[in-house]
């Protein structure tokens, strides 16, 4: 056992440790930080090599029967520990956007809606990882190695807010442009009903056995049926039947270099608390001979910044936190009070089209009964943001009332929204990026966090509210935005990406373009932070293959020589 770190009954669980290696003396030769898509594939991919792997990850373990039924139970919904709230679904508010990303065992797979799509080769020639590899020529067989291992197949559930997508293109001019989304969800085959339950359909009978979609639209409130290929159920399953330890409501607080070799040469001492633990915070210290961060775009971005300010990581680039992109997008819909169809039938995001060559829309929906983010949407307001649009929403909802006071307050009102909603999630490729530095905001001087610089996010683009009347009109129904774009002129989304992206130097980025730390040895980012382009799609399929390819690099453990650097 290492003899550098603290106290024995402050460092060990010995129950859930793996055997010690007293040649190598360090509890595992890779930590990976986060278990989402870029640290699930870490872990499966290096304890498939052979290399002794844990993963560290703040969330919960989530399985059908926790999961909660609707989206009123906030406590097992939302991620806000301090409060109680131990979900899987965290909402983080900036100047610039409020971002809303996955806290779980499996990262953002428990909430996200499932959507993979491959972003256009162009992608590859813009941002700082241009012309850094032959990346039009390697990504396609990584995309293709992540399409199998998430079950990437053409969604065939259709739903009324799906056909309706395909009516309003029609009556638009861009109905050829209708596209059923790809998605990770276990569909049954043509003709056949969902809920049938069948052995591992994925990964030749190493996986678990699943149950095909009933097409219920709860994917964003965690599958309840194992029809969602969430990483839980794919990457990190077949980790951990490697040997990978998953180490759940278990947050990292500090890696810093071991044995005086400032750049990890000798490895690292990776610090943790219980996530879930208001008072008795179980503080951990473990050793590795590797650290993977995985934290997601927002987490990686967070610890690092905190890490280098307390010393442990003094080396990080000065880059961490620059080219941020949040996929420019807005969040629109249309409601219909009393609707003779179920909106909420389908799954989470079935289709979508392209209304111009840079913005597309897609139909989003939640469970029936998950109502409560009814709270946030209100009648569409047209207009540039700032007190001007407040205003003129503030006239549309008087005028409204006047004229259709019972409709309108069965509108704005949350019971039977996800029964009556569409949410059109309006993406644009074009490029625009923001900053986060870590700062203590004018409002609560006493800590440091993460804080958003630079150009404003569009949170109006007229053409989708076009789009989004057009919706309303065939159901009868309001076209809808969401209020805190209207008040707040704040744009939410669910795909942060960068922060940590791949450049040629530390003068440019935070990583090489094999997702090494420059300046530190045995130091590597696997998540949405490295991505360095705007990439105009949701980003998890990327984030994916970018980590098959920067996994494929490292050897099997009988070869690895631990000097790997930038
Ligand atoms: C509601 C919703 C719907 C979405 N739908 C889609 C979709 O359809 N398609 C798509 O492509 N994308 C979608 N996304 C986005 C997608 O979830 C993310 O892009 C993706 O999960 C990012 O992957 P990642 O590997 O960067 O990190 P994540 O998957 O976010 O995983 C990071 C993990 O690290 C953990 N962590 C953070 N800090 C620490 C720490 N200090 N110690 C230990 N653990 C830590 C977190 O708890 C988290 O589990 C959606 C997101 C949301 C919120
Ligand atoms: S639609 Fe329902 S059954 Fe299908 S994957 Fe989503 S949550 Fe699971």
């Amino acid at each position: 056992m290492n003899g550098t770190i603290a106290e024995p009954e402050e460092r060990r669980d010995e129950a859930s440790m793996p055997p010690r290696d007293n040649q190598l003396n360090f509890d595992f030769d890779f930590i990976v930080i986060g278990s989402g898509f870029g640290g699930s594939v870490s872990a499966h991919r290096l304890a498939e090599k052979g290399y002794r792997v844990a993963v560290m990850e703040m969330g919960r373990r989530w399985t059908p029967d926790n999961l909660p039924h609707t989206s009123w139970s906030i406590r097992r919904w939302i991620w806000r520990p301090n409060l109680g709230l131990r979900g899987f679904f965290n909402l983080r508010f900036f100047k610039h956007a409020t971002i809303f990303h996955g806290c779980a065992v499996g990262g953002g797979s428990i909430t996200y809606a499932s959507t993979l799509l491959a972003p256009p080769e162009k992608v590859w020639e813009s941002g700082s990882w241009t012309g850094l590899a032959d990346w039009k020529t390697e990504m396609p067989r990584h995309y293709g190695t992540a399409s199998r291992m998430l079950g990437v197949m053409e969604n065939r559930i259709l739903g009324p807010a799906d056909r309706l997508l395909k009516q309003a293109a029609d009556d638009a001019g861009f109905g050829h442009t209708f596209y059923c989304t790809n998605v990770g969800i276990f569909q049954p085959a043509e003709g056949q009903p969902g809920n049938q339950t069948f052995p591992d359909p994925f990964f030749g009978g190493e996986g678990p056995a699943r149950t095909t979609c009933m097409g219920c639209g709860g994917c964003m409130m965690g599958c309840r049926y194992g029809a969602k290929n969430t990483l839980d159920l794919g990457y990190l399953y077949l980790a951990e039947k490697h040997g990978a330890q998953v180490f759940p409501e278990t947050r990292v607080v500090n890696v810093k270099p071991l044995g005086g070799m400032g750049d990890g040469g000798a490895g690292y001492e990776v610090s943790t608390i219980k996530s879930t633990a208001f008072i008795r915070r179980q503080p951990r210290r473990f050793t590795c001979r590797a650290v993977v961060f995985s934290a997601s775009s927002l987490g990686t971005m967070e610890l690092l910044f905190k890490l280098k300010e307390k010393g442990s990581l003094p080396a990080i680039s000065g880059q961490l936190g620059q080219h941020v992109r949040t996929n420019s997008e807005s969040l629109i819909g249309a409601r219909t009070p009393g609707y003779s169809q179920d909106l909420s039938q389908g799954v989470a995001i079935g289709c979508g089209v392209y209304i111009d060559e840079h913005t597309h829309i897609e139909a989003v929906r939640y469970p029936s009964g998950s109502d409560a983010m009814g709270f946030l949407t209100t009648i569409l307001t047209n207009g540039r943001p700032g007190p001007r649009r407040i205003g003129l929403w503030l006239k549309n909802v008087f005028v409204s009332l006047l004229r259709h006071p019972f409709k309108t307050v069965r509108v704005l009102q949350p019971v039977g929204w996800a029964r009556e909603f569409v949410c059109l999630l309006c993406m644009q490729a074009l490029d625009g990026e923001i900053e986060m530095r870590w700062q203590r905001p004018w409002f609560w001087p006493f800590r440091k966090f993460l804080v958003s610089r630079g150009k404003k996010v569009p949170t109006y683009i007229p053409k989708a509210n076009e789009f989004a009347q057009k919706y309303a009109q065939l159901t009868g129904g309001y076209p809808m935005s969401m209020l805190p774009e209207i008040l707040f002129d704040v744009p939410g989304t669910a795909h942060c990406i960068g922060g940590c992206v791949i450049a040629d130097s530390s003068t440019h980025g935070v990583v090489d373009s094999r997702h090494r730390v420059f300046h530190y040895k045995n130091m590597y980012i696997c998540d949405g932070s490295v991505v360095a382009a705007n990439l105009g799609v949701n980003p998890s399929l990327t984030i994916t293959a970018l980590a098959e390819r920067a996994m494929s690099f490292i050897p099997p453990a009988m070869e690895k020589e631990w000097n790997d650097a930038a």
